[in-house]
This record gives C-alpha cells, sequence and structure tokens, in this order.
C-alpha cells in the first residue's frame, strides 16, 4: 500500500497518530467501571474481523500516517492465536510501535509466545494487591493469575512493562503507595488513571474520581518529592519521577483532558471505527471491507472520515451540568470501544 500525499490532519489539525484495535469483546472479568451489568449483548461471531482483515485495515491506517497501534479489547487475550496477529502487525512497514493492554488473567502462559512474536510493549491493568478487593471490584477471583502474569512478563523481555490502575474514592485510593512499591518490584511503570464517566460506567460518580493533583500528593506523602518529567510525543499520561528515580504517570483524564493533543481512534472488534471514546456514532469498516473495497478505497474512506473529525469528548463534557456514562448500544460500552 502506498500513500504519497500529506499526514491526515483533522479538522484541528491533530493527525491520524494512534489507533487502539480491539480484537474482541468478550472479557473474563467484570470490573465495576466497565461491565456493572448482569448480562451483555455480545457482537456477533461472524461480524469479528479475521486476521487478515485486521491486518489490511491496520496496513490502511499505517499508510496514513498511523504509526502506532495497542491491541486491546474486552480481554485480547481471549481471542484465539493472538501472536499470530502479533506477528502479522509487526511485519507492516510503517508500524513504529505495538503494544498491549490486557488484564492479566491468560498471560503467564502467553507473556513469553508474545515477546517471541514480537510485541514489544504490554500493559497489565491492575487495580489493587487484595485478593478480596480484587474479587468485589472485578467479579471474579484471579488476583494471584493476575499477578503470576505479571511477573510472567517482567521475565519474558519486553522492552517496556506498564501497568494502570483506574483509582475510584473509598475503593482503591489507599493502595496507591502500594501499587508504586510493587511495580518497582516488577521493573514496571505504573500509571494512575483518574476513573472516566465511558460506555458502562454506569456506578461513576464526580465523588468517586480522584483527581491528579490528589494522587500526587499522596504518593509525595508516601514517598517524597516527584519530578515532572517532559511529556512523551501525544501521550495521555503524565510523566514523573521520584528522588529513587521511580517512574510513574498520571492520566488526568477527567480533571484535564487532553483533547486538543487527541490523535487516537479506535476500532471495534467488528470493524466500526470511532474518532473518540464518547463518539456516539462510528465508521462501518468492516462493511467497506466485506463488499471488496481495494486498499485505495479503504484507504481514501478512511482519510477523508478523518478529515471531518472534530471530537472534543471529554473536553466537551467537563461543561455538563448533569455527567452520566453514555450507554445503551454495545458499541457505546468501554469493553467494545477498548478503554
Ligand atoms: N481488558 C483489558 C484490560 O482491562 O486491561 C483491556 C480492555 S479495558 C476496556 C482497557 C482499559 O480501560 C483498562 O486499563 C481499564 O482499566 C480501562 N477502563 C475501563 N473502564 C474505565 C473507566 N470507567 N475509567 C477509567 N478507565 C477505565
Ligand atoms: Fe475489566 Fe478490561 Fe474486562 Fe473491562 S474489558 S471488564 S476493564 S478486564
Ligand atoms: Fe481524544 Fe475523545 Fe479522549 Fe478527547 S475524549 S482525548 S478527543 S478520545
Amino acid at each position: 500500500m502506498q500513500d504519497n500525499q500529506p499526514p491526515s490532519l483533522d479538522t484541528l489539525g491533530r493527525p491520524l497518530g494512534s489507533l487502539r484495535l480491539s480484537v474482541t469483546d468478550r472479557c473474563n472479568l467484570r470490573c465495576s467501571y466497565c461491565m456493572p451489568a448482569d448480562s451483555y449483548t455480545w457482537l456477533p461471531r461472524e461480524d469479528l474481523l479475521r486476521f487478515e482483515e485486521l491486518r489490511r485495515l491496520c496496513g490502511a491506517f499505517v499508510s496514513l500516517g498511523c504509526d502506532r497501534i495497542r491491541l486491546t479489547g474486552g480481554e485480547p487475550l481471549l481471542r484465539r492465536d493472538l501472536p499470530e496477529l502479533v506477528r502479522l502487525l509487526r511485519a507492516l512497514p510503517g508500524l513504529k510501535d505495538l503494544a498491549l493492554t490486557t488484564n492479566g488473567l491468560l498471560l503467564e502462559g502467553l507473556a513469553r509466545q508474545l515477546a517471541e512474536a514480537g510485541l514489544p510493549r504490554i500493559t497489565v491493568s491492575l487495580d489493587t494487591l487484595q485478593p478480596a478487593r480484587f474479587m468485589s471490584i472485578s467479579k471474579r477471583d484471579g488476583l494471584p493469575q493476575v499477578l503470576r502474569g505479571i511477573a510472567a512478563a517482567s521475565e519474558a523481555g519486553f522492552e517496556s512493562l506498564k501497568l494502570d490502575s483506574v483509582i475510584m474514592r473509598g475503593v482503591n485510593d489507599d493502595e496507591i503507595p502500594a501499587l508504586i512499591d510493587f511495580a518497582r518490584s516488577m521493573r514496571a511503570e505504573i500509571r494512575f488513571i483518574e476513573y472516566m464517566d465511558v460506555g458502562g460506567a454506569s456506578q461513576w460518580s464526580a465523588e468517586r474520581v480522584v483527581p491528579a493533583a490528589e494522587i500526587l500528593k499522596i504518593i509525595e506523602k508516601s514517598h517524597g518529592p516527584a519530578q515532572r518529567e517532559t511529556t512523551q510525543g501525544r501521550a495521555p499520561a503524565t510523566p514523573w519521577r521520584l528522588g529513587d528515580g521511580t517512574p510513574f504517570g498520571i492520566i488526568a483524564s477527567m480533571s484535564a483532558p487532553f483533547c486538543d493533543a487527541c490523535d487516537r481512534s479506535r476500532v471495534t472488534a467488528d470493524g466500526q471505527w470511532f474518532h473518540c471514546l464518547y463518539a456516539e456514532r462510528g465508521t462501518d469498516l468492516r462493511g467497506l471491507l466485506r463488499a471488496g473495497a481495494t486498499d485505495a478505497e479503504l484507504m481514501s474512506s478512511i482519510r477523508s472520515a478523518w478529515a471531518g473529525r472534530d471530537d472534543r469528548g471529554a473536553m466537551q463534557r467537563l461543561g455538563l451540568s448533569v455527567r452520566t456514562a453514555i450507554s445503551g448500544d454495545a458499541h457505546n460500552e468501554m469493553h467494545v470501544r477498548g478503554g
């Protein structure tokens, strides 16, 4: 695939830079901030993009300048033969970064295969180090498995291992110092994420958000002063470093949204492309693929849709007097949209 045109920019001059690619909507946890409902409507299996379709789609995005892809879900490790998909995507010329976000439950058995397939970076979600609390947050009993998965990832030779913690007031905000210490023991960098009012986060309330400034205060109280580092490119996390060199990040998605620099979009496992985490409508790329679109047609559709992008979801929501999570359609759910 070749495209010699200038970089794809949206109406606010933001490039098509990174893609979160969901490979399944299924999950083996039921985190309260993501999947709190009793039952879900799953995407029909025949609608899920096959590996060859995912490769073609990613090839089109990469040719348009999108050089970073993150595999996500649902739980991406539930997708059969995932290391094979990693191999296919790694071979895309122009792709500079490939990463994966997982809940870690199945990681112990897959970490080495993923590293050998060429996955450079992995992020494991970890909100607590207490088994009973893990059960209460995720409705499943799996903390020891997740911790073994993180240890396996730490040994598997990834270039980067990160841990992501969603911090909720009165739920796990007392564990911030312990999570820092645990990450350091695993040679991982931890990032604390503000609890967001997205998709299925029906238990969200403004009171339960622990703002970035408060997270930093808690860390400095337990671990001493932290130094702010230079932000890397368009990464959402503000990087910090403790006096002993321990790095950590804080993602202020609610208190200081980063929409103005946002180059990120999302493709669901059934090929719907959303320009923003909060976007209510997507573009049906599966339909195009299955209707026999050529690579050039695929690229042209993506380029022209991106040219019309004006989304600033989180910043627009700052002005709302009443905030509730958007839900109602499976495609609006966080586990379908990929976080
Ligand atoms: N299942 C994988 C996992 O949990 O890492 C990947 C998909 S999950 C939807 C991606 C990320 O979204 C996770 O780090 C999760 O913590 C985050 N997430 C889900 N709901 C959230 C919410 N309401 N606020 C903040 N982060 C959320
Ligand atoms: Fe939890 Fe990730 Fe599953 Fe959502 S998709 S319920 S965040 S493990
Ligand atoms: Fe990007 Fe939308 Fe998130 Fe803003 S709310 S940072 S535009 S995905």
